[in-house]
């Protein structure tokens, strides 16, 4: 036998016994995104190198380290998206989408960072994202935590919490910077390799290190929130009024910055405790200065990304998840002209039911292993099509989970009747 081929370290299948948790989270999540009036879109998962670089930062850890980025054989620097906001707002630029336009918008599809793989972080990973773009807010942002606080009560999870924060305008960021610089400079001894290389680019980034020891360092950092303009310092009473009144819960949580540059104002996160470590189940906010820097004509816009992979473990570990739906019929076949006219009968079944399941047994076996499978299968109904059966024009009918016997049933009148055996 050859070698056998490995799958790609941090990159996972999703095998049929855990599809139901993930088929479950898409139909619920497809539901509350249409009552808010999103629409779904598909952007390519492969985007130019540059639009990453320029929107979420060079300092960051996923543009430092995470980018899977290769050259393909014109030459031309391209990578695997590691996120989705930036090839949306790209495809809305290269659409002539803005223009004064509104737009909302959500996307469902796989990520990719190489980062270091262990439970709930992975380098294959798959991210819901919504956009909301040519919103100003507040209302826009309080609408938008107010649907994800939605989506978790239809999935019902519970054990999720919401934090927020401001981050101020790009200009009143810029004299918060100076400050935090100051302070990081002042305390040069305590920082790590990373923070250094980041203290003259991007000092905000260091904030949010996930080192153990830089903690105390960044307790004792001045304050974002102190530095707020008075419209961002507006915009975030407006919020957290806006979303006391609808009734979010929420924890103000001033060292919230967020681990890409584009942001601005708005930015929370939902965590939960079931999870470990790899606490963040969502996280967004809002990008006013991005489509600009990108290109486009400025549009204020604010949105956020939800890490599938974590939500169905928060699913699974719930409970929440409905039973897959079993065949309903299973179809015992004897004999070479039965086999022929068992693939017609299934066909006509179908028709007849549509969207259940009708299993036909395929690649023979006796009447004993046919109905060993069709009990596993879970259907409630056996019909048994022998020569016999063929000879006298009619099909056995056997309930799986009941304990009637088995009856006979003209092959014509099946179709019409097969519902009510059910
Ligand atoms: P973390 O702090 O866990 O690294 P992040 O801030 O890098 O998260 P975002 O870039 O905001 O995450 O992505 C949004 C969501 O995507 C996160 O809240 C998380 O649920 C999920 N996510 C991010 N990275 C991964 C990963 N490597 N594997 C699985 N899910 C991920
Ligand atoms: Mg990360």
């Amino acid at each position: 036998m050859s070698k056998q081929i490995q799958p790609v370290r941090g990159m996972n299948d999703v095998l049929p016994a855990e599809i139901g948790a993930w088929q479950h989270l898409e139909r619920v999540a497809r539901a509350v995104f249409d009552a808010y009036g999103y629409d779904e879109l598909r952007v390519p998962v492969i985007e130019h190198t540059e639009l990453f670089q320029r929107s979420i930062g060079e300092y960051t850890d996923i543009v430092e380290k995470e980018m899977y980025s290769f050259q393909d054989s014109g030459g031309t620097g391209l990578t695997l998206r590691p996120e989705a906001t930036a090839g949306i707002v790209r495809a809305a630029i290269s659409n002539g989408m803005l223009r004064g336009a509104r737009h909302k918008l959500w996307c469902l599809g796989p990520m990719f960072r190489h980062e270091r793989p262990q439970k709930g972080r992975y380098r294959q990973f798959y991210q819901f994202d919504l956009e909301a773009i040519g919103f100003p807010g507040p209302d826009v942002d309080i609408e938008l935590i107010a649907l994800s606080a939605r989506l978790w009560r239809a999935l019902k999870l519970t054990r999720v919490r919401l934090t927020i924060n401001s981050l101020g305008s790009m200009e009143s960021r810029a004299s918060y910077r100076e400050r935090l610089q100051h302070y990081l400079r002042s305390h040069d001894s305590e920082l790590d390799e990373d923070s250094r290389r980041r203290l003259g680019g991007n000092p905000l980034r260091i904030l949010d290190s996930k080192q153990p020891a830089m903690r105390a360092l960044i307790e004792g950092a001045p304050l974002l929130t102190e530095y707020l303009d008075p419209e961002s310092q507006a915009h975030f009473a407006a919020l957290r009024s806006g979303l006391d009144a609808l009734g979010v819960a929420y924890e103000v949580n001033p060292r919230l910055v967020r681990g890409l540059d584009y942001y601005s104002r708005t930015v929370f996160e939902w965590v939960t405790d079931a999870l470990g470590a790899q606490d963040a189940v969502c996280s967004g906010g809002r990008y006013d200065g991005l489509i600009a820097q990108l290109g486009g004509e400025p549009t204020p816009a604010i949105g956020f990304a939800i890490g599938v992979e974590r939500v169905v473990e928060l699913l699974t570990l719930a409970g929440g998840v409905p039973p897959a739906a079993a065949p309903e019929v299973y179809i015992v076949v004897n004999g070479e002209r039965a086999e022929r006219e068992a693939l017609r009968l299934a066909e006509q079944l179908r028709d007849a039911l549509p969207g259940r399941g009708v299993l036909l047994n395929l690649g023979g076996g006796n009447f004993k292993t046919q109905f060993r499978r069709a009990d596993r299968s879970g259907a409630r109904l056996a019909l048994i099509l022998g020569d016999a059966e063929l000879d006298r024009g009619v099909a056995g009918v056997k309930p799986l989970r009941r304990e009637d016997g088995q009856i006979d049933c003209p092959l014509d009148e099946l179709p019409a009747r097969i519902a009510s055996f059910l």
